[in-house]
Order: C-alpha cells, then structure tokens, then sequence
C-alpha cells in the first residue's frame, strides 16, 4: 500500500528531527499534502494510525493541511486551480502545463516536548 510507505517515512522524518532536537514526546505534527500527490487522506489517516504505534508519534495529534492543486498554462502563462493535470487551461484550452502546486508531501511542523 503506498499511503503505508509514506505513513512511515512520516514517522522515520519525526524520529530524526526528534533525535536531533532532543525531544522524547511529540505532541502535534502538522502535514501539507498536495491534492495532486496522489495520496488518499483517509487511506493515509488509516495508514499513520499503524506506522505511529510504539514510535515517538504515538500521542501526537495529526494535522492534514491539504495543498489545493495549481499549474500554469505553458501556452499563456495563466495560473489556474486544477483537480488533475489534465485540465485544459480556461484561458487557450492547453493542455501543456507545468505543476506549480499540489504535489507537496511534507512535514510542515511539529510540536515537542
Ligand atoms: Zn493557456
């Protein structure tokens, strides 16, 4: 399952940056996850609720911040809100577009103790 693969390497970043700043318990990670990512929320939801037991994210309240999906127009240069990248553009109907937002898939922060 992809969401699990990602669920923890969530992890293993929080573990990292825990080790580095000392910290023994986190109690809030905040994620960004781009619409355009291809991850499911819910599957990723379903996925963390596995990758955080006995890890140092067991307690820790999860945030989705969700990345609205962004391109622009390769033709006329028009940036746009996508679903998917094979959106036409509004403006000359190309398809050509470059992905300017949505496929982020990062920690943003995380609350230590
Ligand atoms: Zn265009």
């Amino acid at each position: 399952m992809h969401e699990l693969s990602i669920a923890m390497s969530i992890v293993e970043i929080a573990e990292e940056n825990a080790q580095q700043s000392n910290v023994k318990s986190i109690s809030e990670i905040q994620l960004e996850i781009g619409e355009l990512s291809g991850v499911v929320h819910e599957a990723l939801e379903f996925a963390m609720e596995e990758a955080v037991k006995n890890t140092i994210l067991k307690n820790a309240k999860r945030i989705i911040i969700s990345i609205p999906g962004k391109v622009k127009c390769l033709q006329c240069q028009h940036e746009f809100e996508v679903d998917d990248i094979f959106t036409p553009c509004p403006v000359c109907s190309s398809f050509e577009n470059d992905v300017i937002a949505g496929k982020e898939l990062r920690v943003k922060s995380m609350v230590g103790e």
